[in-house]
């Protein structure tokens, strides 16, 4: 198997082969979520797309060290260096500790990673755990001089740097433009340049997250905790950084500028950013009121949903995708998605009930090699899941005694479903193969087709809800009822 893994690189825009710094290690950085409220389809999707890149470089050997932060304190509304402190405002809200926030909404966003099979990351660290870190990073920009304090807030100093390196080297902005069309401070800031931002701020009164400094009372940035963080676990330079495009503009391209500032290397080699994911074209984000939180999508209990879909179907529909195309969510593609992840499923389990033939013309071994052709240039699923349904077609095909597969054939179907099915996509049979479960399943559902029958819906809808309760999600559609576990 040719294995020449190619990835495309936000920093030279083009796709470069994939060369560890010290093969077979890899260190992969990854920006987590903001812990201050349930995490979005729209976040999911970027955390599922590192989890097949994670995947696939395992399956290729790697000895990866994956590290994906959790973001629990500095992070401020808008993105800005003014403003309410994200989990403060939350806290406040709900009349609880701003440390009680962030365990409620981590233990969420972990539940959603197991219900999507992701796999966790090495390391998880959080800013708050980090703090020491933070600010000696912050001391060592200032000793650089890259960094000013003004009215015990420390701000990185964009003008000055940007006179010895590339700020906008991500995203290749012409900075006398971006300084032309960022806002005008109008006096009110103590910032000197327009692109400054915040390194450590002082914390105003009613601020609660706050931590001693050798500037007073404060807390970090935002930006500054991925830079500590990477560079603790991972070194100053490691292989692979990645997040979603968003991030690029200004986390990403401040996390260059601090590394750059205190080390004079850049932190990571390969930029990833992965796309995003819409609703009729507009982007999923909380604050433009389109964001479908992921248990309302399993339940169906959303208004723009006609019904639920399970964990693996939505899992499916994200890897169909390429992780650097926009993936547009609606009921027409879920279900489309939800029909072809059964056709992929059903073809899995018919492997072991092929019968061989002595004799056969047909060439697995190539569509397996198509699958990975596909995937090391650059992580592409699309293509390879349309090389899986050629295979399933096949399986079906010998199954319904219309083509002859030898055993070796056989047993390269399996190989191939094994590793990309489970092990790459991470995809999982969602019946549990549980046999007893299933007819139990099946009985349940046939008690609830009765009382339909007899439109006795109050019975109907109690079964329902009862197995939701439980967690068990019961899915109608033309061909009957489905069911599954969320
Ligand atoms: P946040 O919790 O806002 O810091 O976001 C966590 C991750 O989700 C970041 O890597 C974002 O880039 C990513 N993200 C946010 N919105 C979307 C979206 N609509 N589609 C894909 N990824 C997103
Ligand atoms: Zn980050």
């Amino acid at each position: 198997m040719d294995h020449k893994l190619v990835i495309y690189n936000t920093i030279t825009r083009k796709k470069e082969e994939f060369k560890p710094i010290n093969a077979p290690f890899v260190g992969m950085y990854v920006c987590g979520p903001t812990v201050y409220s349930d995490v979005h389809l729209g976040n999911c999707r970027t955390f599922v797309s590192f989890d097949l890149i994670y995947r696939y470089l395992l399956h290729l050997g790697y000895k990866v060290r994956y590290v994906r932060n959790i973001t629990d304190a500095g992070h401020l509304e808008g993105d800005r260096d003014e403003g309410d402190d994200k989990f403060s405002k939350k806290a406040r809200l709900e009349q609880v500790e701003p440390m009680e926030i962030v365990q409620k909404y981590t233990i969420g966003f972990h539940d959603v990673m197991r219900l999507f099979n992701t796999l966790p990351p090495n390391i998880e660290p959080t800013a708050t755990g980090h703090i020491a870190e933070q600010i000696e990073m912050v001391k060592e920009i200032l000793n650089k001089g890259y960094a000013y304090e003004s009215a015990g807030t420390i701000y990185f100093d964009v003008e000055k740097y940007s006179r010895e390196y590339n700020y906008t080297l991500l995203t290749n902005r012409n900075i006398e433009e971006l300084l032309a069309n960022t806002r005008d401070l109008g006096g009110q800031d103590e910032k000197k340049g327009r692109l400054d931002f915040a390194l450590w701020i002082k914390a105003k009164p009613e601020h609660i997250m706050r931590w001693p400094s050798p500037w007073g009372w404060g807390f970090p940035g935002w930006h500054i905790e991925c830079s500590a963080m990477s560079s603790k676990y991972l070194g100053e330079t490691f292989d692979i950084h990645g997040g979603g495009m968003d991030l690029a503009a200004t986390h990403h391209t401040n996390e260059i500028a601090q590394s750059q500032a205190c080390n004079h290397t850049q932190p990571a080699r390969y930029w990833m950013h992965t796309n995003m994911l819409t609703v009729n074209g507009t982007r999923m984000s909380k604050s433009a009121g389109n964001g479908f939180l992921p248990h309302e999508l399993f339940t169906g209990n959303h208004p723009m949903l006609s019904r639920g879909y399970s964990p693996m179907t939505v899992r499916f529909f994200m890897l169909q995708a390429h992780y650097r195309s926009t993936l547009d969510f609606s009921n027409e593609a879920l279900e489309a998605s939800e029909k072809g992840f059964k056709r992929l499923m059903n073809a899995v389990a018919l492997i072991d009930k092929l019968k061989p033939s002595s004799h056969s013309k047909l060439d697995i071994a190539s569509i397996r090699q198509r699958c990975y052709d596909a995937m090391n240039d650059d992580f592409n699923s699309p293509v390879a899941i349309a090389e899986l349904f050629e295979a399933s077609r096949i399986i079906n095909s010998v199954f319904d005694g219309k083509a002859a597969a030898t055993q070796e054939d056989i047993d390269v179907l399996r190989l191939l479903m094994d590793e990309f099915v489970y092990s790459i996509f991470g995809l999982k049979d969602e019946t549990g193969g549980d046999n007893d479960m299933s007819q139990l399943m099946d009985f349940i559902i046939g008690l609830r087709l009765e009382a339909k029958a007899q439109k006795d819906f109050a019975t109907s809808d109690k079964i329902r809800n009862g197995l939701q309760e439980i967690g068990i999600q019961l899915k109608d559609s033309k061909e009957g009822t489905t069911w599954s576990k969320v």
